[in-house]
């Protein structure tokens, strides 16, 4: 939960203010979304852990903009909290129908609404459906799509792991461990936005483990990106390092110099 990020989708200024404020104070990182354009964009590119979503959008409604990011494959998964304002229990039964995990009527108590929000998070964690630190899809999840891929001529499964992260955990500690997947995530999940189609998959096959789903032909041009793009930009996590080939010469807290391996990231054959 420490790690959740939240999106706040809600065009109401006030509202959305007290909810940063009262979300930031419990430690969560919460981003903001004023509209249906804007959260879509945020949805796709900085893979939140949890939407909370108005109902009442200046340019569409909360529903749909739900069917709309339900559709896409890296998209599908992100645990899901209605605002609305209705009060007629056809309007709270709709996004629950539509497979939202959880609906709160406004005005709401901030106390209630953090616990259904706690509540969200800890199940998709507890039922291994997302990874708590980079919010992607995982266990079931990604076992069900490589299996379904296997059985599809034309579709190739990549899969990534990085290497040497103990090393860097041990000098930067489990934090920074925790960042550097997310970052790894957020790569990969850029790749595919820019490189890959709608209908690529990303997902974690384990703690340090990515998976792409992709059509055959564009899979060595997307696993060549990310290795290269990964490759390019790593020793940028380790402060006043000096990167020599494979590995990184870097100051511990004692002030003294050693030598690590750089942190890198492996890619499986396409399969
Ligand atoms: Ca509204």
């Amino acid at each position: 939960m420490k790690d959740a990020r939240v999106l706040i989708v809600e065009d109401n200024a006030e509202v959305a203010e007290m909810l940063v404020l009262f979300f930031g104070s419990r430690g969560l990182k919460v981003s903001v979304a004023p509209d249906g354009a804007s959260a879509l964009r945020l949805i796709r590119e900085a893979l939140p852990t949890l939407i909370l979503l108005d109902v009442g959008l200046p340019d569409t409604d909360g529903y749909e903009l739900f069917k709309q990011f339900r559709q896409g494959v890296r998209t599908r998964y992100v645990p899901t909290i209605f605002l609305t304002r209705r009060s007629r229990k056809s309007d709270r039964l709709a996004g629950l129908q539509l497979g939202a995990d959880d609906y709160i009527s406004k005005p709401f108590d901030l106390e209630e609404l953090y616990l259904r929000v706690q509540n969200a998070v800890s199940r998709a964690e507890r039922e291994h459906l997302s990874n708590p630190h980079t919010g992607l899809p995982t266990g079931p999840i990604v076992r069900e799509a490589v299996a379904q891929a296997a059985e599809q001529p034309g579709r190739a499964v990549v899969e990534f792991r990085l290497l040497h992260t103990s090393e860097f955990r041990d000098l930067y500690g489990a934090l920074a461990g925790s960042d550097l997947l997310r970052y790894t995530a957020l790569l990969i999940n850029r790749v595919l936005n820019t490189l890959g189609a709608p209908e690529d998959f990303l997902g974690q096959s384990g703690e340090e483990q990515f998976v792409i789903i992709t059509a055959a032909e564009r899979a060595p041009a997307l696993r060549r990106a990310v290795l290269e793009r990964f490759d390019s930009d790593v020793v940028q996590h380790y402060a006043l390092a000096e990167r020599i080939g494979a590995q990184v010469k870097v100051r511990d807290t004692a002030g003294r110099e050693r030598l690590l391996p750089l942190i890198q990231l492996q890619a499986g054959d396409p399969l």
